[in-house]
């Protein structure tokens, strides 16, 4: 019975030749026994049971080589399934080919993964914006990788965690920043930066720079925030900021009572602790709050009511060593009798220094309060004044 078992398995899997004579079959039957022990050998490993599944999540962490085919496959590969006493397991596609097998064209268990192929489509695409004279529009983008647009918008915000547009702009945006801070004259920066008008670009660089009201977004659902506390002459100061620029500079005595209050206004929010990267930024804010009237090149994310957006702009215009009183506020923003909204806009104005509520004093010009503090008030206008 087991020897007929043998037989049948083995004229299943013999290459077709003639098969004729005892002595010959004799040979065959070992044959046949030890393809059985193979087979049995296979079955019992567990890397089997993932190709029988196809399961993609095994891809990459071994091949499997088909004696028959001299193919190996990634353990996903959708070909025909193979007989178990047939299959050999290796490490990767190295080993495979070391033991002369070769690759799958179906299953391409040598090309690089799906996740290394995106990376490596990403990084192509960040330097073609990188060094394009203008935004390359996305379907070109997309196209010089080749992939549909759809997809490629998709894969690179999974790869980079922005669009394709908003890299660029931050890409073109760092540029000019950078060579305005090295400062030759600003329209050269402008050109250089790949603005063609500099009209262009002061209007961009509003929305930048944040004076172009942001929707509100109430306690901050479904942001990231990044936040860290740092010393400078005031005192503790926080910063934090989201993807879209900078959300929160809070001055005080004790750097665990501005981070619950970050927690406080941003209940919703993902609030995470600064890197490296984020650690340069708040040296930059730090830097600005030290010296306001270097004034600071950093996009702001206001988060207000339109009417408290339209008292902060005018405060931005207040230039540093000048101070205006709440009625002048009222008047620039062209509600003359709303004194006490403005002053209840410059209460909860989150953004210090940036945004200057210090520089607003009572009518009669005497300092009124501060949100952090009326002496960090005095300290700020101080320096402003000796600038
Ligand atoms: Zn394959």
């Amino acid at each position: 019975m087991a020897q007929e078992l043998q037989e049948n398995a083995l004229h299943q899997n013999a290459p077709a030749r003639e098969v004729a004579g005892a002595e010959i079959d004799t040979k065959a039957a070992t044959k046949a026994g030890r393809a059985a022990a193979a087979a049995r050998a296979v079955e019992r490993d567990p890397r089997w049971q993932k190709v029988v599944a196809r399961d993609r999540a095994a891809d990459g962490d071994f091949v499997y080589a088909v004696r028959t085919t001299g193919v190996y496959c990634r353990p996903s590969c959708a070909a025909r399934p193979a007989k178990p006493e047939n299959v050999a397991f290796f490490a990767g596609p190295a080993e495979a080919e070391a033991a002369g097998f070769r690759a799958c064209r179906r299953c391409t268990p040598n090309a690089a993964s799906l996740a290394e192929q995106h990376a490596a489509t990403v990084e192509k695409a960040c330097r073609a914006i990188e060094t394009a004279e203008a935004m390359p529009s996305l379907k070109a983008l997309a196209g010089s990788v080749g992939m549909s647009p759809y997809h490629f918008h998709r894969v690179f915000k999974a790869v980079t965690g922005l669009t394709p547009k908003a890299y660029a702009t931050a890409h073109r945006d760092s540029r000019a920043k950078e060579q305005l801070a090295r400062a030759g004259s600003v329209t050269e920066a402008i050109y250089d930066a790949g603005f063609h008008s500099s009209g262009r670009f002061y209007a961009t660089s509003n929305a930048v720079l944040g004076m172009t009201p942001t929707a509100y977004r109430a306690g901050g659902v479904d942001t990231e925030i990044r936040f860290a506390l740092a010393q400078c002459s005031l005192g503790a100061i926080l910063v934090a900021a989201s993807d879209r620029g900078i959300c929160a500079i809070t001055l005080g005595d004790d750097p665990e009572t501005l981070a619950r209050e970050l927690q406080d206004r941003f209940p919703n929010a993902n609030l995470i602790g600064g890197d490296a990267e984020f650690e340069a930024l708040v040296a930059r804010v730090v830097g600005f709050v030290e010296a306001p009237q270097l004034g600071l090149d950093l996009p702001l994310d206001v988060r207000g009511t339109a009417f408290q957006q339209r008292v902060w702009q005018a405060l931005r215009a207040i230039p540093a060593g000048e101070t205006a009183s709440y009625r002048d506020i009222a008047e620039r923003i062209g509600a003359p009798t709303a004194m006490r909204a403005v002053a209840g806009a410059c209460a909860a104005n989150a953004i210090a220094v940036a945004i200057p509520c210090h520089r607003v004093v009572r009518n009669d010009g005497a300092l009124s309060g501060y949100r952090w503090g009326v002496e960090r008030k005095r300290a700020l206008l101080e320096k402003e004044a000796q600038a």
